[in-house]
């Protein structure tokens, strides 16, 4: 726990609420059920915090969690309990498969090499090594074709090498619940996982949380809806998670004809009054925003002016009375007023986008039972 007064010194915090996420992966989990209810927290858990995250997802029940790379292991593994799996999406880096053991992950095995190179090492060992098999229904990303999964399957050798945990499958447009395509991956993957009898099968993102039963197979893999975005139409309960306040560095009056910022593009129709503020590129704000999103203070809207730099942009808050707004004052970046889909809508990019760039630079600050935490920049995961 830092000092208090060092995150009353801080330019930007980000308001990251452990209880909300907490209900939201129970309102995930009750949808699901009787399936199970896994965790994806991948990217330092969209960028929020590994360690905190996960053990509060932990807490709250969560013993299945998924990340992308092997470097994402360790953070977690810190933080919950050993009767917790942790399954790497991306599966075996070339030559990663002692680390990979020797960390107690899972990987999820893509392509025919990587599922070479695990059988091998556990021949290498003497003893069968846990796997997830990851089959293509059509989004051809990632994951074994059809033919080739069944021919593991009806291999005796890969059966006494590998100990399969889980079967998956990754949906292309579980976000359009009307998409036809989504029952088509669904009967390809079915008609693989025959052929796997025992082994538990896993389909559904946060979108395929919200198809129906089907989708959801025996486990669950949400990411992005425990951290409150909605992951498509028919998606009901999530609490928001995040929220981000900025300092106001300067604030000015304006003569009409005044220009503004890098390329001086803006130009003042009529006098204004101006606030910078200590919000950047580099702090996941996404400079697409130059000159269309807003920011917000008390409900008042304050129209970006110009181009966002760096480390700053500059807000036009003539809508607020004089006095309203100071130098050190912070206004909302996300929260009541603006919602990460609405940043994402204004920035022509996804939710998801502008959530895994913000955790980089501002003061995280924790919130669980009435307890904050805060993590300054440069702090621990
Ligand atoms: C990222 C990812 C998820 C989680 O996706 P969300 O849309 O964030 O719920 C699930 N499965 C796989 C394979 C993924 O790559």
């Amino acid at each position: 726990m830092q000092q208090l007064s060092s995150v009353e010194s801080c330019s930007s915090r980000l308001g990251i609420d452990l209880d909300a996420l907490r209900a939201n992966y129970r309102t995930l989990a009750e949808r699901v059920a009787p399936a199970r209810c896994g965790a994806v927290v991948k990217a330092n858990a969209y960028g929020l915090g590994a360690t905190r995250v996960s053990a509060a997802l932990y807490r709250e029940g969560c013993r299945t969690f998924f990340v992308a790379q092997l470097s994402e292991v360790a953070p977690l593994a810190s933080a919950v309990g050993a009767d917790a799996a942790i399954f790497i999406l991306n599966g075996l880096d070339p030559a990663s498969e002692g680390a990979c053991a020797a960390a107690g992950a899972i990987p999820v095995l893509n392509s025919l090499s990587q599922v070479t190179r695990w059988r091998a090492s556990a021949r290498r060992l003497g003893f069968p090594l846990p796997a997830a098999l990851q089959v293509d229904s059509g989004m051809s990303r990632l994951g074994l074709a059809a033919e080739d999964a069944i021919a593991l399957a009806a291999d005796p050798a890969c059966a006494r090498e590998l100990d399969l945990r889980l079967l998956m499958t990754h949906l292309a447009g579980a976000d359009e619940p009307g998409r036809a395509a989504n029952e088509e991956q669904l009967a390809a993957f079915r008609r693989v996982a025959a052929h796997f009898p025992g082994v538990p099968a896993s389909i559904a993102n946060s979108g395929g949380v919200f198809l129906p039963a089907p989708f959801h197979a025996d486990l669950a893999r949400p990411g992005v809806a425990l951290f409150g975005v909605d992951p498509g139409p028919h998606a009901v309960g999530l609490r928001p998670v995040v929220q981000l306040h900025a300092r106001v560095l300067q604030i000015r009056a304006v003569a009409a004809g005044t220009r503004v910022g890098y390329g001086l593009d803006h130009i003042a129709p009529a006098s204004q009054r101006l606030a910078t503020i200590a919000l950047g590129y580099a702090d996941g704000w996404p400079r697409s925003l130059g000159g269309a999103g807003p920011l917000w203070h008390r409900g008042i809207r304050l129209p970006i002016v110009g181009r966002v730099s760096m480390d700053s942009l500059t807000v036009d808050i003539s809508a607020l009375p004089p006095g309203e707004l100071a130098e050190g004052d912070f206004v909302e970046c996300l929260g009541p007023s603006q919602s990460l889909a609405d940043a994402a809508r204004d920035a022509r990019t996804i939710a998801y986008e502008i959530l895994t760039r913000l955790g980089a630079r501002h003061a995280r600050i924790f919130v669980e039972d009435g307890n904050a935490e805060v993590v300054l920049p440069g702090g621990a995961p």
